[in-house]
């Protein structure tokens, strides 16, 4: 591969990208015209078409939007009242396919909700309402996620879970909970078992406090729909000129909680894509491969997009899948790309860090929680680029999952960087011969979930080994 080349074609993908609006205009009118993007809502479906007439104005290929059917989720009125040891009204919301109920138990509390938690409260658990932290995670860290909560809960025989956030502001966190089904498309299946409820930070304190003047009993009563519908991908490509069936996928998921305006998770990470595609459109008939941009529609209700897509092109030939869950956010000179036990990645992604020159972070660990995992559990060599929010001291998700996942937290800046670097590595994914990566076999994406510490859950989930 000549540099001369190569460096043309960055050139070509600085400029473009650098001297551009379009990614911070178009997540604007994501955010602020269309506005949440609930999985298989109206709104998001309005996204979906906007995100293709993009693609088509940007001279991207073979534009389609990929249709796959889901229960979506409605929330009606939702209302938490302390009963015991005093009486109040806690500000509350239900989670993403929360049953409807209305009901009154006593409350007991497994702190930060990690396995050893719940194994010592174990036989206090039957029957009542768990109250746990939200994820606590500061930054590197990696703890345990608000789902598996859900089902250690739900195995302990709880009749609901309360969720506090770890962030002060009053805001209350949001989070989808899995169904009785994890992932059917059928509505019945899909909600949830118990209700899971978020509170703020503050109520959460204040909860704490009253419990050492007795235990505290709450009542829920909430009312959601949980119904069959649809949601999309939305593909473009680039079209490659020798090697078209190898494909370099690139995305994040343009679905939003309904609380709020997906600003960071992941409008940003979507557009960085889009962007991304905008200047690779540039390059077409100049690269060997192709490079498909997608937006994953359902990622907050299971990755439901990305396990239709791995699935659906279960023999297609992915060079590499880059998650771009996360990308764009903060100012900028944070990116970090996080490569699924893949050590051989790991090291390649260094060495290009070397030759752009341009510093990211490089990691190799495996998690289950974004739209690269349907790939990983299939051995397709993936990773997932992101960046961090600016704002200083946030735990856990930071804004993300709260109203106050805002536009205005988004940086030009920022977007513009994390869509450079993604279309300067889509390049070399796509015309480096010497590219290391390959796909595993089952019994090494058997051990990479066994060294993850997620491989029995993965199995009882029905997602390894993949269909
Ligand atoms: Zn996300």
């Amino acid at each position: 591969m000549s540099n001369d080349r190569l460096r043309d074609m960055d050139k070509h993908i600085l400029g473009e990208i650098w001297t551009s609006q379009a990614a911070y205009d178009n997540l604007q009118y994501m955010c602020d015209d269309i506005g949440h993007r609930f999985a298989g809502s109206p709104l998001e479906h309005q996204a979906a078409e906007f995100l293709a007439d993009r693609m088509r104005a940007y001279g991207l290929e073979n534009v389609r939007l990929e249709e796959f059917p889901m229960a979506s989720w409605e929330r009606g009125e939702c209302s938490l009242q302390l009963t015991a040891p005093v009486q109040q009204e806690i500000s509350a919301i239900a989670l993403p396919y929360c049953p409807s109920a209305d009901f009154e138990a006593e409350v007991v509390d497994v702190g930060e909700g990690e396995i050893p938690d719940f194994e010592r409260l174990s036989d206090r658990i039957s029957g009542k309402i768990v109250f746990t932290d939200a994820e606590t995670n500061k930054p590197g860290e990696r703890k345990s996620h608000r789902i598996d909560k859900f089902n250690w809960a739900v195995e302990r025989g709880a009749r609901a879970i309360v969720y506090m956030n770890q962030n002060p502001g009053l805001l209350r966190i949001t989070g989808s909970i899995p169904g009785t089904v994890a992932r059917s498309s059928k509505g019945e299946d899909r909600e949830a078992p118990i209700p899971g409820l978020g509170i703020s930070f503050e109520a959460g304190k204040a909860l704490r406090r009253l419990a050492k003047k007795g235990t505290p009993k709450l009542r829920i009563n909430t009312t959601n729909r949980t119904y069959d519908s649809k949601s999309y991908n939305v593909i473009g490509e680039i079209v490659g000129t020798e090697k078209p069936d190898e494909v370099i996928l690139l995305g994040g998921h343009y679905d939003g909680h309904d609380v709020a305006q997906g600003a960071g998770d992941d409008g940003a990470g979507t557009i960085v894509g889009v962007e991304a595609g905008r200047a690779l459109a540039g390059l077409k008939g100049k690269l060997k491969r192709t490079v498909r941009v997608i937006c994953f529609g359902a990622e907050e209700v299971g990755l439901l997009g990305a396990w239709h897509h791995a699935a659906e092109h279960k023999d297609s030939n992915f060079r590499y899948v880059m998650n771009l869950d996360g990308a764009g956010r903060g100012s900028g000179g944070s990116e970090q790309m996080t490569v699924s036990l893949m050590p051989e990645l790991a090291d390649y992604f260094e060495k290009l860090g070397r030759e752009l020159p341009y510093t990211f972070i490089v990691k190799d660990e495996l998690n289950s929680h974004s739209d690269h995992f349907p790939f990983a559990v299939r051995g397709i060599p993936n990773g997932t680029l992101n960046s961090s929010d600016s704002t200083a001291g946030m735990i856990g998700r930071g804004w993300g999952h709260t109203e106050a996942d805002t536009f205005d937290k988004i940086d030009p800046r920022g977007l513009q960087m994390s869509a450079i670097l993604c279309a300067r590595l889509a390049v070399r994914l796509s015309e480096d011969e010497a590219y290391p990566g390959q796909n595993y076999s089952v019994a090494q994406v058997e051990e990479q979930l066994s060294t993850a510490g997620i491989l029995d859950r993965q199995k009882q989930a029905g997602n390894f080994p993949p269909a």
